[in-house]
């Protein structure tokens, strides 16, 4: 029987398990299907972690989120086209969840499945090697619990393992001796721990536009956003501004390219991610910047230089669940023999048309409709249940339109479910003023 592996049990591990998981249930033969999950959970990135530094086996920790994160963007852009938000919840709810209300939501669905038994929790993939002779891969994978490792070989692997938990860290003159915190997004647990200072952001990516969000609502005195390109442009509260690249700290001054200075007790490094994969060799690791068109993959998913390799979700996201479950699908179908790739120009060609339509885009709003028709091109491919993606790249230009007009109250907007077709209910309170980010609290009427 062809054997797969899983690696990682995040969203876009678990959209595979489901997907698998839903062709057993219509009847069809699936492969033996095993999903290695380094965390004692599922669920990923949204299965928080209080750790910073080094997970419980000494690895270094995978949780990038922290406390009080709401959605960042609606949740109507994320839904599952086979299970609702109303599905799981019994009723229709606001439309920016808490994180604990998306990792039920998450973990709902797949209890529903009941694909747990498919996984090895604790289970750190190694290394993983690809004999030319056999034609199969060979795992080695440590129990962090048992504390040993085993090998294992499969026709096919799965790579779903993230690419927002190793941190990119720049360096800046002084920061050596820089008299205060300085710490990176991927270690942000609690906004209260900054209450009452002044801080300092380094770039313009979601994480720097949320984690001030989070200061400035629980209380930061100020809040200093450097950028290198462009400023996020927001209509900011008073006490937050936007400064030009940081060019070096001293003492507890950061000095900006523009000469202007500012003393702050901490500074934040809202500088990305890079895919780090440190258990593939040098001719299974993809390699690419975080974008659309990614390097390297047929469909968004297939391994061009070897095509039994597949990786999921390693896109930049405007789309994340439902992309996820688009591709799942269609490697499912491809592993399962219903779809028949082409040859490897053939593949090549398609990586490029798709790298150079990225870079025709013009603004965010290209970028939204193409991701949207790239998860419709692969929805279309396979049985998954196909919904109104246009809807939702409208409700993600509504929603970057309710930032530009308040970037503290765009979280009180509510979407229509494009999976439903109802409408979700305003929130009982605004985001500002909801402090306790809780799932009781938030799913109170
Ligand atoms: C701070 C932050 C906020 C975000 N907010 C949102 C949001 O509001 N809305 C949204 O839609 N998306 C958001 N995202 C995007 C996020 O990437 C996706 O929602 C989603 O979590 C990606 O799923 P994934 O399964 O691809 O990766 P992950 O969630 O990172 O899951 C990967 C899994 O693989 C496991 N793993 C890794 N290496 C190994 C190994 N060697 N062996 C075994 N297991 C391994 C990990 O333990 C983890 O469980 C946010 C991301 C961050 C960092």
């Amino acid at each position: 029987m062809t054997r797969v592996a899983i690696i990682g049990a995040g969203p876009s591990g678990l959209a595979q398990l489901r997907a698998f998981q839903s062709a057993k249930a219509a009847g069809a033969e699936i492969p033996e299907i095993v999903c290695y999950e380094a965390q004692a959970n599922w669920g990923g990135l949204w299965n928080y972690s209080w750790r910073t530094g080094t997970d419980e086996a000494g690895f270094p920790n995978h949780g990038s989120m922290y406390r009080y994160l709401w959605s960042n963007g609606p949740k109507e852009g994320l839904e599952f086209a086979d299970y609702s938000f109303e599905e799981h919840f019994g009723k229709q709810i606001a439309s920016y969840p808490p994180r604990a209300v998306l990792f039920d939501y998450i973990e709902g669905r797949v209890k529903k499945a009941g694909v747990r038994d498919w996984i090895r929790f604790n289970n750190r993939v190694r290394d993983v090697r690809y004999d030319e002779a056999t034609g199969k891969f060979s795992l080695i994978v440590r129990d962090t619990v048992k504390d040993a490792e085993t090998t294992e070989e499969f026709d096919n692997v799965i790579v779903a393992s993230g690419h927002f938990s190793t941190p990119n860290v720049p360096y800046y003159p002084g920061f050596e001796s820089f008299k205060g915190r300085i710490l990176h997004a991927h270690d942000f647990r609690d906004a209260l721990e900054f209450a009452g200072q002044d801080i300092l952001i380094l770039g313009t990516s979601y994480s720097a536009e949320d984690i001030g969000s989070q200061c400035w609502k629980y209380g930061c005195r100020s809040v200093t956003v450097a950028h290198r390109t462009a400023p996020m442009g927001y209509k900011w509260p008073e006490n937050w501004a936007e400064v030009p690249a940081l060019v070096r700290v001293e003492g507890k001054t950061a000095h900006f390219k523009d000469g202007s200075s500012r003393d702050v007790d901490a500074i934040i490094l809202c500088t990305g991610y890079k895919h780090h994969f440190p258990f593939l060799p040098d001719d299974l690791r993809l390699k690419t910047a975080n974008r659309l068109a990614t390097a390297d993959l047929y469909k968004g998913v297939v391994y061009v230089p070897n095509p039994k390799l597949f990786y999921l979700g390693m896109q930049d996201q405007w789309f994340t669940f439902n992309m996820f479950d688009a591709q799942a699908w269609w490697v499912r179908d491809c592993i399962m023999g219903m779809i028949a790739l082409p040859d490897r120009a053939t593949m090549e060609a398609d990586v490029a048309a798709r790298v150079a339509a990225e870079d025709a885009l013009e603004d965010d709003y290209a970028c939204i409709w193409y991701q949207g028709d790239y998860t419709k091109e692969l929805i279309d491919e396979t049985d998954y249940p196909s919904f109104d993606v246009e809807g939702a790249c409208k409700a993600f230009k509504e929603w970057k339109g309710h930032k530009k007009k308040d970037i503290m109250k765009f979280r009180d907007n509510s979407y229509k479910s494009v999976i439903t077709g109802t409408m979700a209910p305003k929130h009982h309170t605004p985001w500002k003023d909801a402090l306790d980010d809780g799932l009781e609290t938030y799913l109170k009427n």
